[in-house]
């Protein structure tokens, strides 16, 4: 995928030191010590832009490995966050066709279409969502559904999905979710009110084999639009 073709993008890269190569290899050498391990997954962070999903007054601090604000009270994801659930997704085999819950500032969004096929996203703040995908589309970023809806239901008419990814937990797994799965589809989510845990969970029929992977820390998700 090539990046740097539209006017925002050059307009937004200008003079930007923290693009360099050497930043994201820094950021990728974090992301391996701390167990990311998939050749893809460390592939792709080191070739996404995380500076174009900030506002301008933050991008300096683009490629630290930390969340940040991104407006409307919501966050980007830590880039470890985004990678591990990127990986774990990537670990059950089959992930064609993918959904995403909580599209934010599309961060997420733009690392996991360059990994699968075809990719589903939903998002309950309109404004999020329009501009992640302006910035995706900008980016040249073209097999990705876009939707403002409520991911507490899913995505009725488009499912089976191979892969679900929710990037903000709610209290406990959304049961419409969960039967949006395939047939040895997984989903990762981070479920908790309080204190939270990334759950790995695998359908196998009308069993849903759950498997907590490590401690997480989300905005919560909400009901309805806005
Ligand atoms: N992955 C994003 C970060 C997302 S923060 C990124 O890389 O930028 C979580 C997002 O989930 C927020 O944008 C929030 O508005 C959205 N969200 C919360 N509840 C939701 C729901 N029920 N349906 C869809 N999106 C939701």
């Amino acid at each position: 995928m090539r990046f740097g073709q539209s006017p925002v993008d050059r307009h937004q890269r200008a003079g930007i030191g923290m693009t360099s190569a050497r930043t994201r290899q820094r950021l990728v050498s974090q992301l391996q010590e701390n167990g990311v391990s998939h050749p893809r997954v460390l592939e792709v962070m080191a070739n996404t832009p995380r500076h174009l999903f900030l506002d301008q007054a933050l991008s300096h601090r683009a490629y630290e490995d930390t969340a940040l604000p991104i407006g409307h009270n919501q966050t980007l994801s830590r880039p470890y966050t985004v990678a591990r659930m990127s990986e774990l997704l990537l670990s059950s085999g089959k992930a064609e066709k993918v959904l995403e819950v909580g599209t934010g500032s599309g961060y997420q969004t733009s690392v996991l279409a360059q990994l699968v096929p075809r990719l589903f996203t939903m998002e309950r703040i309109e404004p999020l969502l329009n501009r992640a995908r302006t910035r995706l589309q900008g980016m040249g970023i073209t097999n990705v559904v876009y939707r403002h809806g409520d991911g507490y239901a899913g995505w009725p008419d488009r499912e089976p999905f191979d892969g679900i990814m929710v990037t903000a937990a709610p209290a406990e797994v959304p049961k419409a979710l969960q039967w949006q799965l395939a047939e040895g589809g997984c989903m990762v989510i981070p479920v908790g009110t309080g204190e939270q845990h990334l759950l790995k969970i695998t359908r196998s029929g009308n069993y849903f084999a759950k498997q907590k992977v490590e401690a997480a820390n989300f905005v919560p998700l909400l009901n309805g639009l806005s």
